[in-house]
């Protein structure tokens, strides 16, 4: 249920109109807007036949009471009252008329690697740095990432050039080391679906990226998100990185459609992954303008000093060199959507 109040509510009768609720067990999730606050009761269809036997409409707070029409609600546009979310990471904003680019190393390597794509991260313009220290392989014998040393550098690199850092967790065990750098955990499209992991990451706190399941639907990526808003997590951000398909003549089938759809649907910022979608470099720069001018609010890319020798996804990572004229380019059509793309904040 989805309890409207009216322009003039009090903070009091706001804190009256969630007592309520939560006097029925339901969890009441206060959502205040620029001129309205909306206050979501969240629990199950029991939950919301006592709320509605409470008739709060009649309150002279409420505006009115209305159902929230679908399975997932915390993510839903309708909580937010059609506005978006903009989240604060370290100073660099995404979502909005905020333009994200997040980039970086498939996976950590070594401190001069990593140091010379933060380099060219940061005076390309980039908003966040990013890179694997756990990796998700498909095959066991492949290279799983280095670890706490991989973090090690990844906080070294941070310091170095003040760029929020985006890596990776895959086991819940390793999110307290996670945190210790981490300014924004991802997902990988492999747990998108690994609820445990996900409620974890809600009581972490810590904003998340959620990477789209190979075969996941839109309502069922929603629903991930879901785990971590409702432990009271409100940044996530949600990333299309390409979907399985019956064509086999590229890795995924990019679904660009995702993001007008999804920016329907939740007021949850949506990045793409250009980079895992293709699995070649040549059709990273054009899919990434596709993005950025469909209303991307931001786009997480593979960028290597020398990707020839990359330990993994050589074949799709960018050429640290030609970062910053890329950056220029998706600028520009992230500008067509209305969009600017967000500096980062020096803290050096
Ligand atoms: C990654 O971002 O390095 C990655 C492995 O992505 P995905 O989970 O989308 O495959
Ligand atoms: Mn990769």
């Amino acid at each position: 249920m989805l309890v409207v109040m009216t322009e003039s509510a009090s903070e009091a009768e706001i804190a009256e109109v969630a007592a309520l609720i939560e006097g029925t067990g339901a969890h009441a999730h206060i959502s205040s807007g620029e001129t309205l606050t909306v206050i979501g009761a969240i629990g199950d269809r029991e939950h919301d036949v006592r709320v509605e036997a409470l008739g709060l409409e009649q309150l002279e707070s409420v505006d009115r009471v209305v159902p929230i029409a679908k399975q997932y609600k915390l993510s839903s546009r309708q909580i937010r009252h059609g506005e978006d979310s903009i989240l604060d990471i370290a100073g660099s904003k995404i979502g909005g008329d905020n333009f994200s680019l997040i980039a970086g190393p498939c996976t950590v390597e070594s401190r001069d690697q990593l140091q010379a794509a933060a380099k060219a991260v940061l005076e390309g313009g980039g908003s966040m740095l990013r890179g694997g220290a756990y990796k998700p392989r498909t095959s066991p014998y492949s290279f799983q990432g280095l670890g706490q040393e991989g973090l090690d550098l990844l906080a070294e690199a941070k310091a170095e050039t003040g760029l929020p850092i985006v890596t990776e967790v895959m086991d819940a065990r390793d999110i307290e080391a996670v945190l210790e750098v981490a300014d924004v955990i991802q997902i990988g499209a492999r747990n998108m679906q690994n609820y445990p992991l996900l409620t974890e990451l809600g009581r972490a706190g810590r904003p998340v990226i959620i990477k789209r399941g190979f075969s996941a639907t839109l309502g069922e990526l929603l629903m991930a998100a879901e785990y971590v808003l409702k432990e009271g997590n409100e940044a996530v951000i949600l990333c299309e990185r390409g979907i399985r398909t019956f064509e086999t003549a590229y890795r995924f089938t990019l679904d660009l459609m995702a993001v007008p759809v999804l920016k329907e649907m939740t007021h949850l910022p949506v990045i793409v992954d250009p980079s895992h979608a293709a699995g070649r470099r040549d059709l990273v720069e054009p899919l990434s303008l596709a993005a950025a001018a469909v209303g991307a609010d931001g786009i997480i890319v593979e960028v290597h000093p020398d990707p020839q020798a990359a330990v993994c996804d050589g074949p799709q990572q960018l050429e640290a060199s030609e970062f910053a004229l890329y950056a220029e380019r998706v600028a520009a059509a992230a500008a067509l959507a209305g969009k600017t793309l967000a500096a980062p904040q020096q803290t050096r």
